[in-house]
């Protein structure tokens, strides 16, 4: 069949496969542990739903602008206002279908076919393919000195004549860290310095851990108007456990978020009316539910830090945030896809192989669900991968029997 070459260069997302997998092996019956999740479970805001089902009893719903609601806008302006101390007007916004599309349509704006993005590795499963749809060069930018934290040089060495962009993630998935300060500083000024483009994803940024504080990267900027070369992107999905609602959006300077615009627009006319009415009932209603889901995730990420750690040879370094932990498990594999695979057949337990974030060796774990959940999926996987384990293991009423060393 003679697809296009871009279609021939896309791999499936991996984590949405694997939660096609989870759907299936529920579906059977199986008592499958899924630890390679990317949403929190907890409820949806009561102002968030109460906004839809308004929206949908006046039975119209119809198209909305391409670019957002200015009601959304205007709730983007607030909390742009509110965590990066910087006033904008709606039309250095756009909202789009998740945070995922608002990058995409980004990218779309800002690269030429052959022009290189780099980001930081491990990365979000995401980025290359994306740099790849709009024949673009993702250029993954692994830490040299061995930690999940990047130094400036890190960067500096991979930025070339083609380099148009550079994306930030943190805190980062899949690792979990949030990059220092220092870091973000340098990235903002170096930016600027080279005229590139910086694409903050912050999608995580309000989900950290330990007493830290947001980072703001206006701060560091000294172009703070339409010269700015900077574009964050967040949404609602995780801070607001709102991932099917499909919300997320883009704050930058006036011609790019017009570019995104005009893109957004051809491509799907812009989000759905109702779940961007859902998203202004998140953002403007009561904010209790971030912090208490904030506070959930601490004491998740503590229970799987102090569950991993009784693995002999396994490596883990602890989260500043998110709900992942990337830890290395080459001791037991070094293919992370093998290990996957096998933990899914013998315990069924799902991870996400690391090899898909650009680090081989590595497992993602997720600790967005329940204790009981990461308990047993960890008690299972040490039960599967440790040769000293008794030769039993009872799930439910199911005996699972060791037949493997
Ligand atoms: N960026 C990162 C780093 C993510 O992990 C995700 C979701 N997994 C997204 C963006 C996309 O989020 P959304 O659901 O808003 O499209």
């Amino acid at each position: 069949m003679s697809l296009s070459l871009i279609a021939k260069s896309i791999k499936p997302s991996p984590t949405l496969a694997l939660n096609e997998k989870f759907a299936i092996l529920k579906e059977k019956g199986d008592p499958v542990i899924h630890l390679g999740g990317g949403e929190p479970k907890t409820r949806v805001p009561m102002e968030a739903i109460m906004a839809t089902v308004s929206h949908v009893n006046t039975g119209e719903v119809r198209y909305a602008p391409a670019d957002g609601i200015p009601a959304l806008k205007q709730a983007v302006i607030r909390y742009t206002e509110e965590f990066y101390d910087r006033k904008v007007t709606p039309q250095h916004i756009i909202a789009s279908g998740g945070a995922k599309q608002a990058l995409m349509v980004a990218l779309q704006a800002i690269l030429n076919p052959q022009e290189e993005v780099i980001f930081p590795a491990p990365y979000w499963v995401s980025y290359p393919d994306m740099a790849r749809l709009i024949g673009a060069i993702p250029v993954p930018a692994l830490p040299e000195d061995g930690t999940f934290y990047p130094r400036l040089k890190d960067i500096e060495d991979r930025v070339g004549s083609y380099t148009k962009a550079v994306i930030i993630n943190s805190p980062n998935n899949p690792t979990g860290a949030m990059y220092s300060e220092e870091f973000i500083s340098d990235v903002v000024q170096f930016c600027e310095k080279k005229d590139i483009w910086l694409i903050m994803d912050d999608i995580y940024h309000r989900l950290i851990f330990d007493g830290r504080k947001l980072i703001n990267p206006f701060n560091y900027a000294k172009k703070k108007d339409e010269n700015s070369k900077m574009i964050i992107i967040n949404g609602v999905s995780k801070q607001y456990a709102m991932t099917g609602f499909r919300i997320g959006w883009g704050v930058g300077n006036k011609k790019v978020i017009e570019a995104m615009s005009n893109i957004q627009g051809h491509q799907t006319s812009g989000p759905s009316v109702l779940l961007q009415k859902a998203a202004v009932g998140a953002l403007n209603g009561i904010q209790s539910s971030v912090e208490s889901l904030r506070v959930t995730l601490e004491n998740n990420r503590n229970v799987m830090i102090d569950l991993l750690h009784s693995f002999e040879g396994v490596k883990v370094t602890k989260p500043d945030g998110t709900f992942y932990c990337f830890a290395d498990f080459s001791v037991y594999n070094k293919s992370s896809n093998a290990l996957s695979s096998f933990l899914i057949d013998k315990v069924q337990v799902l991870t996400v192989p690391g090899a898909e974030f650009g680090l081989e060796g590595y497992l993602r774990l997720s600790y967005c669900g329940t204790i009981k959940d990461i308990q047993d999926g960890i008690e299972r996987m040490k039960w599967a991968l440790d040769p000293n384990s008794p030769n039993e293991l009872y799930i439910g009423d199911r005996k699972l029997v060791r037949d493997w060393s």
